[in-house]
């Protein structure tokens, strides 16, 4: 419409664009602020092995308390990518969160860590060495780590990513396909990358006995990831019916409100029950929904 109107095009414009530069500069400054003040916290999400109720790892995910209020990561990230900001966060996040695991696992829990990853982390020009540094630094074993990316992130950039991905992938890296499904990428990577999970999107999940198609696909996932030779993790589990259902599609992982929110280390811990030099927890959680 404003070009229509030719020179009217800036008066058109002005009031509303003017408010949007101005949230977006502010947000900016606070976030630019926040990371200089430390201000933001890394949150766990556990996943659970579906058959056995165990805790197989741990999913970090970043949380941002601006003004006393939580502002949701889909609200900040697009911005901090944009402001350059996401690559020193997501670095701070990475080493956050292997710090924490790695502490776990010195106290026997033998616990896995999925941090997730946008395109742009991985086009930085150090990705391949700060990761290997954050895994250095703290002594969390590579074989550890998980990295999540969402299916766009291995058709843009020309292979890049996937160069980068498949160099942290021979030092023991795993990778993890996020929001699988959803994505406009063909399947045919599957065959050319060294993919190791795939993350079911909570999209499908939620039609769980409640809609034939996407009860159907579900199961032609878990299926594929088996056929494959993937490990198949099931997101947004919260209702004990999608557990059930996961459970006899044989679904080898999930993760979901229903199993256990995301919370702050401390509380990872103290929910945590390591049994003297077991290793690991049978029924690891307590306090969810969780049938053992
Ligand atoms: P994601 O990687 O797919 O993470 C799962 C999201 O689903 C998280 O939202 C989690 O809190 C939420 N969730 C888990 N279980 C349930 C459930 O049963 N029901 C519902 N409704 N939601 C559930 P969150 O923390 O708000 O993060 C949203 C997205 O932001 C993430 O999606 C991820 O793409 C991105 N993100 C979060 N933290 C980071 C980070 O540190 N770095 C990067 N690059 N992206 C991040
Ligand atoms: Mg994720
Ligand atoms: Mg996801
Ligand atoms: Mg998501």
């Amino acid at each position: 419409r404003a070009k229509e109107l030719g020179g009217g095009r800036v008066e058109v414009f002005a009031p509303h664009m003017h408010a949007d530069v101005v949230r977006r500069l502010e947000l900016g400054s606070d976030l630019q602020r926040a990371l200089v003040e430390e201000r933001f916290a890394v949150e766990f999400q556990p996943v659970v092995e579906l058959a056995t109720s165990r805790v197989t790892g741990v999913e970090a995910l970043v949380r941002w308390c601006r003004d006393d209020e939580a502002v949701p990561p889909e609200q900040f990230i697009g911005p901090a990518e944009e402001s350059g900001l996401m690559i020193p966060l997501g670095d701070w996040v990475l080493r956050q969160a292997c710090r924490e695991v790695a502490r776990w696992r010195r106290e026997s829990w033998e616990v896995g860590l999925s941090v997730n990853f946008t395109a742009r982390q991985i086009a930085a020009p150090r990705f391949v060495e700060s990761v290997a540094a954050a895994l250095e630094e703290t002594g969390l074993p590579p074989e550890a780590l998980t990295l999540e990316v969402r299916e766009e992130v291995l058709v843009e950039d020309g292979g890049h990513n996937v160069e980068r991905l498949s160099a942290l992938r021979d030092l023991g890296v795993r990778l993890a396909i996020d929001d699988f499904g959803t994505g406009y990428a063909s399947l045919a990577y599957l065959g050319q990358l060294p993919v190791d999970i795939i993350k079911i999107d909570p999209s499908f999940v939620a039609g769980l006995g409640r809609d034939e198609t996407l009860t159907l696909l579900t199961r032609t996932i878990v299926r594929l990831g088996r056929d494959l030779g993937l490990t198949v993790v099931a997101e947004g589990i919260e209702r004990p019916e999608q557990l059930e259902l996961l459970r006899e599609m044989e679904c080898p992982r999930g993760q979901g409100y229903l199993v256990a929110r995301p919370m702050a280390a401390g509380r990872i811990e103290s929910l945590v029950r390591t049994g003297p030099g077991s290793g690991s927890a049978e029924t690891p959680l307590e306090g969810t929904a969780l049938p053992a």
